[in-house]
Parts: C-alpha cells; sequence; structure tokens
C-alpha cells in the first residue's frame, strides 16, 4: 500500500479539493483508496459522508487514544472503492491530549502498522487497499506530524495565485526534520500546482517560478481553476460525479496517472536543488 499525506500549512491552498479528487480518480481507475481525515474542521468527512456525518461513532480520536483500530473506524463512501477514516471535532480534544503523552508522535504509525488491511487469509500478502491518503489541517502540530510519521510520501498543493515560496522552503525543513528524527522514509511525491489560470499572468509567472526554484518536485499536472471545482463540496460529491465536464476533471484524471507513474522510481530526495 502506497501511503500520502495532502498536506501544507497554509489553508485554503485545495488540500481537501485534492483528497477528494485525487482519491476519486485513482478510484475511477480501478484502485481502493482509504482516506484519512486528521483535519479537525473535518471538511473531508463532511464532504465524503454528507449531512449524516454529524453522528459519527468512531473516528480518528479514538485511534488516537488507543480507544479503536483503523478497522473499527473506517467507513464505505459514495464513491466505488473510497473508503474514509473519518474525524470530527473530537480531533482537537484528543490533540490537546496527546501533547504531553510520550511518544506521542508516531501513534497514528502505530495504528496503521497494526490494522488489519489484508482480510484475506489465504493470500495474506493482499492489501484492502492500494492508497492511504491523509488530509492534514492547515498547521504543523501534532496531528500533522502523526501524519508525517505515519506515511511514505507527501503531497504539498500551493495556489499558483498567492504562492509563497517562503512558505514551501519552511515546508521542505519541517519535513527534513521530521525525515530525519521520526520517518527516514518519508519523500516529497510532488508539489501540485491546485488553482491554476492560464489566461492571467500571475498564475503563469508563478508557475515558472515554482518550475525553476523546486524542478522535478513539481508535478507536470496541474489544476485548472474552476468554478465547479469550489462548488462541488457542498454537493457532497466529487468533482467526476458533480459535473463531469469540467474541464478540471481531466486534470485529477492526469495527476492520478502522473502519481501512479511515479511508483517505484526513486523519489525526489528533500536536499534543496536550487
Ligand atoms: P485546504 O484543504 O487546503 O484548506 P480546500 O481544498 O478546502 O483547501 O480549498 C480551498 C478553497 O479553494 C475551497 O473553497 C475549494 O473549493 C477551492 N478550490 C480548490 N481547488 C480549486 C480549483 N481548482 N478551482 C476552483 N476552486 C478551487
Ligand atoms: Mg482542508
Amino acid at each position: 500500500m502506497r501511503s500520502i499525506a495532502v498536506m501544507n500549512q497554509k489553508g485554503g491552498v485545495g488540500k481537501t479539493t485534492t483528497v477528494v479528487n485525487l482519491s476519486a480518480a485513482l478510484c475511477a481507475l480501478g484502485k481502493r483508496v482509504l482516506a484519512l481525515d486528521i483535519d479537525p474542521q473535518s471538511n473531508l468527512t463532511t464532504w465524503l459522508l454528507g449531512p449524516g456525518s454529524e453522528e459519527l461513532e468512531g473516528t480518528v480520536a479514538e485511534l488516537l487514544q488507543g480507544a479503536l483500530n483503523l478497522e473499527d473506524v473506517v467507513m464505505s463512501t459514495g464513491i466505488e472503492g473510497l473508503d474514509l477514516a473519518p474525524a470530527d471535532l473530537r480531533l482537537s480534544g484528543a490533540e490537546r491530549t496527546l501533547a504531553g503523552e510520550i511518544a506521542a508522535e508516531t501513534i497514528l504509525r502505530k495504528v496503521i502498522d497494526r490494522a488489519d488491511l489484508a482480510p484475506c487469509e489465504e493470500d495474506p500478502g493482499f492489501d484492502l487497499y492500494d492508497f492511504l491518503i491523509i488530509d492534514c489541517p492547515p498547521s504543523v502540530g501534532m496531528l500533522t506530524v502523526n501524519a508525517l510519521s505515519a506515511v511514505k510520501e507527501i503531497v504539498i498543493p500551493v495556489q499558483a495565485q498567492a504562492l509563497s515560496l517562503n512558505g514551501v522552503a519552511n515546508l521542505r525543513r519541517v519535513i527534513g526534520v521530521i525525515q530525519s528524527r521520526l520517518n527516514p522514509q518519508l519523500r516529497i511525491s510532488g508539489i501540485l500546482l491546485s488553482m491554476t489560470d492560464g489566461r492571467t499572468n500571475l498564475s503563469r509567472e508563478v508557475e515558472e517560478t515554482t518550475r525553476r526554484h523546486f524542478g522535478d518536485l513539481v508535478f507536470e499536472t496541474t489544476i485548472r481553476e474552476n468554478v465547479r471545482v469550489a462548488e462541488c463540496p457542498s454537493h457532497f460529491l466529487p468533482l467526476s460525479d458533480y459535473a463531469p465536464s469540467s474541464p478540471a476533471v481531466a486534470d485529477y484524471r492526469k495527476l492520478a496517472e502522473e502519481v501512479l507513474g511515479r511508483e517505484g522510481q526513486e523519489k525526489v530526495p528533500l536536499q534543496e536543488t536550487a
């Protein structure tokens, strides 16, 4: 199973949108995906479960508190092939209690390691999921550190209209620290320009600057800005179901293919390339 955290300490850059639409695109290509919500705002959970998401029994909070196993909280979604480990506001309480605990940074990793995701006894090598994709909160606190300790890959969405190169450089430093102290396998799979507008000079300039600075770290695929993308969460659907003819549907499909194509490749190391 490949494991990816979608993270950026800035809010509003397209993390949750990337998790939903990349997951849906991977599922459309026949992959099985487990999405895990580790943001107390739980936008991912609301999007995937709809109005019924207020009365959750088991959430990621109980995983971090050791009260439940991953298998106990996983729910199916309306998207074939996509399951969800949901969250709600309890997660911010869980984060506070974790702060004082020993080795709290690696609790999620242990939960995932001990999860029974190969339920077929005849074929113990069979993974129930091809991908685990984690939606991170917009900060580098205990929850994000837990996500980064638990995965092997990171996808960093950045907003082409308001890119902060310093922000991305800071993020790489944080990731470098986690890599050296907690998770040596961690790699950046790619920086994703998540809202581009080819008609504006600003967007084109930001894309050029990002590629010049971060080279191969930047996904070739960019996601076009499109109003349908912003509308689909309130309809509780991925873009491909809400607006199949939106040009961004093709972008997410291309992104999914690019993510699949990077499998097994040497991932980009964390050292500064610029
Ligand atoms: P984050 O999870 O990083 O806070 P979101 O995924 O919630 O960011 O996205 C922030 C806002 O930008 C949301 O309103 C979302 O609908 C919108 N958005 C994201 N990607 C696009 C896009 N390609 N085109 C138009 N709006 C987008
Ligand atoms: Mg979000």
